[in-house]
């Protein structure tokens, strides 16, 4: 169960007793009375640790109206090969892991996190990617992992986009064992 992650009102202190700077956000107009001031009186992780939920009163009328922070992910964009290009899907990514780790000992929350890598990883990069990059990077997270499906992604991948970064770095990876 996720509980309040920070209590941004101290219980000790009255109600509308002042302005601290932390719990006020200006700008963030009440939708009873439009006043721009509202205080902060409970902050709550949500939607599985991918937003923030804060329950906020109009310092003005007292309303009470809830907002939600959340991570703007940019669109991005993966181009294949063939010049296609389509958006960013994470799911591949995890299809891809359970493939080469089928009948190794890697749990699927340890999948999670190197997709999660990955996706962090590749959006560092810009906005369009290409996917010899995403599979790099894939293998890059995968080979301390398990060597073995790291070199099955490798074939897979090798494949399936036959770009010539891909083969170079291919190469320079199985030139330099992990020590
Ligand atoms: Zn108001």
């Amino acid at each position: 169960m996720a509980g309040a992650v920070r209590r941004v009102l101290g219980g000790t202190r009255g109600a509308g007793s002042g302005r601290s700077g932390t719990d006020i956000l200006a700008g963030m107009q009440c939708p009873s009375c439009r006043a721009d001031d509202s205080k902060v009186v409970d902050s709550r992780v949500a939607e599985e640790g991918t937003a923030i939920r804060r329950r906020r009163q109009c310092l003005t009328c007292s309303h009470r109206f809830t907002t939600f922070e959340r991570v703007d992910h940019a669109p991005l964009t993966v181009v294949k090969s063939s010049e296609e290009r389509e958006p960013f899907d994470r799911s591949k990514v995890i299809t891809g892991l359970v493939a080469a780790t089928k009948g190794r000992d890697v749990e699927l929350g340890v999948l999670d996190q190197i997709a999660t890598r990955v996706e962090d990883a590749v959006r560092l990069k810009g906005n369009e990617v290409t996917s010899a990059v995403v599979g790099l990077t894939v293998l890059d997270e995968l080979r301390p992992v398990d060597e073995v499906a790291y070199l099955r992604f490798a074939s897979v991948y090798k494949h399936f986009d036959a770009a010539a970064d891909f083969h170079r770095e291919l190469e320079l990876l199985e030139k330099s064992p992990p020590g």
